[in-house]
């Protein structure tokens, strides 16, 4: 159907270049646009409502009406609208954020740095590594192995950690010195009848083994979220980040703990860190740190990458990195107040409890499902993977895009969705959603799984 002419859907086609669009579709279909919010809802600009089951991005974690939020904005925008970080100038909101960050980390951490995205946390933090490395005289332990189907963004050195095709197929990438070992997807990738524990541990073997084969006087950092979340919400076997730090000690690689989904209670801890076991020297996040009102990103490091980078700034001359952005104080002031709301409302409570809620009706409504192969997921981050055979856990074939489609009969029946790789579904709604919202989201989920069923069960027929 051809949008109104000079209606908002109509200039959007006509203007506007999406990220992660087929933008051949987009002509002819043209956007969904969403007008206002409230609680873990949005509408569009008919004034339909939709339950955001994965709170836009994973990312609005207080849902879309917060007032103390607008205020924290409004309030800084009238004291100091903007002021930067270079060149040892500072101002509050960037002392306070920092010092609380610091009080929160998972491991001990010395400094913080500030950027605007996740992409640019994660590009900051391979450039620290780098410019360390080369400080202390040590310029040749440059490489960096992340995991095939992890994702930490899309510029061009963070899309080089990402593991998927999407991201580097068309793009030339990923640039030298960036490596990938496999997904630590049970589900997929374990032998038959291996154990979780056995599989960990094969998965350890194999970064050993990359270590080995790279040179490990060559081989800088490893990167990973703990758990996987635009790959397909995947959570290691057991034991695996234990096993992984082992390798990572042995052979003086440092650990990256990319916690732009799971930082903020995601996960039903503080940090996916204390869920998963890990003690990362460098903790890259985002998104939930603003509640996502106000972009902001944050680089952790220990002392030991710091001095490496003092050493650096001292002796090479300047440390010739930072965005003019950095700690700018009107989203720093955001963070600070998103901080302290998450503390005052013990969110972390309330999402160990609608998480378990959670939780536990996913397995109730999907596991059987015909069309379900693994429910998955623990805190308030969760998937459902849609497989074309249960038994041989065979997805279906990607021009059939079930996902996709799930996505378009959810928007009708009022859920937007997140259908990823293998047709994965995510579900990472605002962390304040109560278990009745849960329901309500889930109920919709079903509906609309259901009617994709009937679709291709329709489809084999004929
Ligand atoms: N890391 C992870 C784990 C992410 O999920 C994302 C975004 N979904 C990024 C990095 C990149 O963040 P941004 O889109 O803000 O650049």
């Amino acid at each position: 159907m051809t949008p109104p002419r000079n209606s908002n859907a109509a200039r959007d086609i006509a203007y506007a270049l999406h990220p992660y669009t087929d933008h051949k579709a987009h002509l002819q279909n043209g956007p969904l646009v969403i007008s206002r919010g409230k609680g873990v809802r949005v509408f569009d600009e008919q004034g339909k409502e939709y339950i955001e089951s994965v709170a836009g991005l994973w990312c609005a974690s207080l849902g879309f009406d917060n007032e103390r939020l607008v205020q924290a904005a409004t309030d800084q925008m009238r004291k100091l609208p903007f002021y930067h970080a270079f060149t040892a100038k500072s101002h509050e909101p960037l002392i306070d954020l920092s010092e609380m960050l610091i009080e929160r980390a998972p491991s001990p951490m010395s400094k913080v740095f500030f950027a605007n995205s996740g992409s640019e946390a994660n590009d900051s933090a391979i450039k620290m590594i780098w410019y360390m490395n080369n400080a202390i005289g040590r310029p040749e332990k440059k490489k960096i192995i992340a995991r095939l189907k992890g994702y930490h963004g899309i510029t061009l050195a963070a899309a080089s950690l990402t593991g998927l095709p999407a991201n580097h197929k068309l793009f030339d990438l990923p640039i030298a010195g960036f490596h990938h070992v496999s997904t630590p997807h049970h589900y997929h990738n374990a032998l038959p009848g291996e154990s979780e524990e056995d599989f960990a541990t094969r998965l350890a073997e194999e970064l050993e083994q990359k270590i080995l084969a790279e040179g490990p006087e060559t081989v800088a950092a490893f990167w990973a979220e703990p758990i996987m979340g635009a790959g397909g919400v995947i959570l290691p076997p057991a034991g695996y980040f234990p096993k992984i730090q082992a390798v990572l000690k042995k052979y003086d690689v440092l650990f990256v703990a990319d916690e732009v989904i799971c930082g903020f209670w995601r996960t039903g801890s503080y940090w996916g860190s204390q869920t998963l076991d890990i003690q990362p020297d460098i903790l890259v996040c985002a998104k939930a740190l603003s509640a996502s009102y106000l972009p902001i990103s944050a680089v952790l490091v220990n002392e030991r990458v710091f001095q490496g980078i003092a050493e650096g700034s001292s002796s090479v001359g300047t440390w010739g990195h930072g965005f003019t952005y950095s700690g700018h104080p009107v989203p720093a002031a955001v963070a600070i107040e998103t901080l302290k709301i998450y503390d005052e409302m013990d969110i972390g409570g309330h999402v160990k409890k609608v998480g378990a809620h959670m939780q536990a009706q996913l397995r109730a409504r999907f596991a059987d499902h015909p069309m379900v192969g693994e429910v998955r997921g623990t805190g308030l981050i969760g998937a459902i993977e849609l497989v074309a055979d249960k038994d041989a856990k065979r997805n279906f074939d990607p021009a059939q895009k079930v996902g996709a489609r799930l996505t378009k009969l959810g928007e009708q029946n009022g859920v937007i969705m997140r259908a990823m790789t293998n047709d994965s579904i995510g579900f990472s709604p605002p962390l304040i959603i109560s278990e009745e919202e849960v329901d309500e989201m889930l109920n919709r989920v079903a509906k609309s799984l259901d009617e994709v069923m009937v679709q291709v069960r329709r489809e084999s027929l004929s």
